[in-house]
């Protein structure tokens, strides 16, 4: 058994309790040795390892494995699932003319103003490089778009400052409904991506919606 004991200097204090029973009697009664052993250390360990497989350390939001895991729960639990991917436009310009140290501040950035405008409960993460994905449980299509152009606007109208330069930069974002609960992760994050290109492909800055191609 593991038992928080009492709040200590430290914080909350782990203890593993472990009794053996001893072979001889003493006054006639069986007897154990009991040992409290301290293991929150352990413990605390053991969290920040969990908690490193499956978060992304520049930004600590989610990661593309954590995601996948995530979407499938989703899937299983038959909720309606809209998925937001964004992407920095232009990025690489951004690197080439502020540096990369300015460029991982600017992902920073992009994943703190990501968490003020969609809620708590929404699951987002940073697929790698300038990608990020969040998924949407049980909105409607109008929903999904209209909060999706909320986080466009936002970084839009944001002015970012790095080492007294300011830095302004937009995203363009793809947002996919989940209409087949068999699709599997990599497919449902494929449609995102097509409606991201297209908003890529329409100059950038801008939301675009996934939309199946007829015969499809
Ligand atoms: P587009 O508008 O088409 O998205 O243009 P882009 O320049 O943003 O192109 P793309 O998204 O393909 O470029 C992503 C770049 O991000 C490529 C890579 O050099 C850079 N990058 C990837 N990971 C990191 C990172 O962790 N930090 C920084 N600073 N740059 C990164
Ligand atoms: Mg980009």
């Amino acid at each position: 058994v593991d038992l928080p004991i009492f709040d200590g200097p430290g914080g909350t204090q782990w203890f593993e309790a472990r009794m053996y029973p001893l072979e001889q009697p003493i006054d006639g009664k069986r007897a154990v040795v009991a040992m409290l052993i301290n293991i929150s250390e352990r413990r605390a360990l053991h969290r920040r390892l969990h908690e490193l497989s499956y978060k992304d350390s520049l930004t600590d939001l989610y990661n593309r494995r954590y995601f996948l895991e995530r979407v499938n729960v989703h899937l299983l639990e038959k909720n309606r699932i809209h998925l937001m991917f964004c992407d920095i436009d232009h990025f690489k310009a951004i690197n080439d003319r502020y540096g990369h140290l300015a460029g991982d501040e600017v992902i920073r950035e992009f994943g703190s103003i990501l968490q003020s405008v969609l809620s708590e409960t929404i699951t987002i993460c940073r697929l790698g490089g300038d990608e990020f994905i969040a998924a949407l449980v049980n909105s409607t299509d109008e929903e999904a778009l209209e909060l999706a152009e909320r986080v466009r606007k936002a970084v839009e109208d944001r002015t970012f400052v790095h080492q007294d330069t300011p830095i302004r930069f937009t995203i363009s974002i793809g947002v996919a409904p989940v209409e087949d609960e068999s699709l599997d992760a990599a497919m449902l994050i494929g449609h995102a991506d097509k409606a991201l290109y297209a908003a890529k492909e329409a100059g950038r800055n801008c939301v675009r919606f996934y939309n199946n191609p007829p015969g499809g």
